[in-house]
């Protein structure tokens, strides 16, 4: 029975040394994860943009619902790093972190520009903001319940890559490049979907999406009758 037992934890960790590989990925002696695949070779972690949230920028963006048809235009990269843009984005996070939302696209606020900010930690303590974001690298896939600030209170599955790589600029810009998976990973591609006129519930059928259009209706109705 150990035996056994002994035998197929072996052949287990054979299939899983198997199926690492296969995805570009191995082990340092140490325990530590390393990529064998060069876009998720080892490099310095992305510094996360430290900029805190701002308490003191007490109006708040309007963020378009579905089905507005302003969520549907295509955005333009960002060219010009002014004041203006950084007003924006400050504008952005705080509008995103009282909604409360985990990320926010600059096309849910009505302003047609390749830019993005997103916060997932759980204390709120890593913004993050990516312009002319690009996914050069993807792999995996997984699936997450999602949200939208601009479809509220609708909540469906999305398969998704499940680690990606991103090419982007920061606030003042400056390349950046990270790698991530995960929620960030789901989060980055939800955003980035808003910048080409894309919302999540475009990946339902045409019935659901039917039925989550009335739905808002509905809520809209109720919330102006009261
Ligand atoms: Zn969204």
């Amino acid at each position: 029975m150990n035996f056994l037992l002994e035998k197929t934890t072996a052949i287990q960790k054979l299939l899983t040394r198997a199926q690492n590989w296969r995805f570009g990925r191995a082990k340092y002696p140490n325990g530590v994860e390393f990529s064998l695949w060069p876009p998720f070779a080892p490099r310095r972690r992305q510094r996360l943009e430290a900029t805190p949230p701002r308490p003191d920028i007490d109006e708040m963006l309007n963020i378009l619902e579905f089905p507005d048809p302003r969520l549907r235009t295509k955005a333009q990269p960002v060219t010009v790093f002014d004041q203006a843009l950084q007003e924006l984005i400050d504008a952005m996070f705080a509008t995103m972190y009282a909604a409360p939302g985990i990320g926010l696209a600059a096309t849910q606020v009505d302003v047609h520009k390749r830019l993005l900010v997103m916060d997932v930690s759980e204390e709120r303590t890593q913004p993050l903001v990516l312009l002319n974001p690009r996914i050069i690298a993807r792999e995996g896939s997984q699936v997450y319940q999602e949200g939208c600030l601009s479809v509220p209170g609708i909540f469906a599955d999305v398969e998704r890559a499940d680690r990606i790589v991103v090419e982007a600029l920061d606030r003042h810009g400056e390349p950046v490049r990270m790698e991530t998976d995960a929620l960030q990973a789901v989060c980055i591609q939800h955003e980035m979907d808003h910048l080409v006129g894309k919302l999540f519930v475009d990946y339902l059928s045409p019935l659901k999406r039917e039925l989550v259009r009335k739905k808002l209706d509905k809520q809209r109705r109720s919330a102006s009758a009261a």
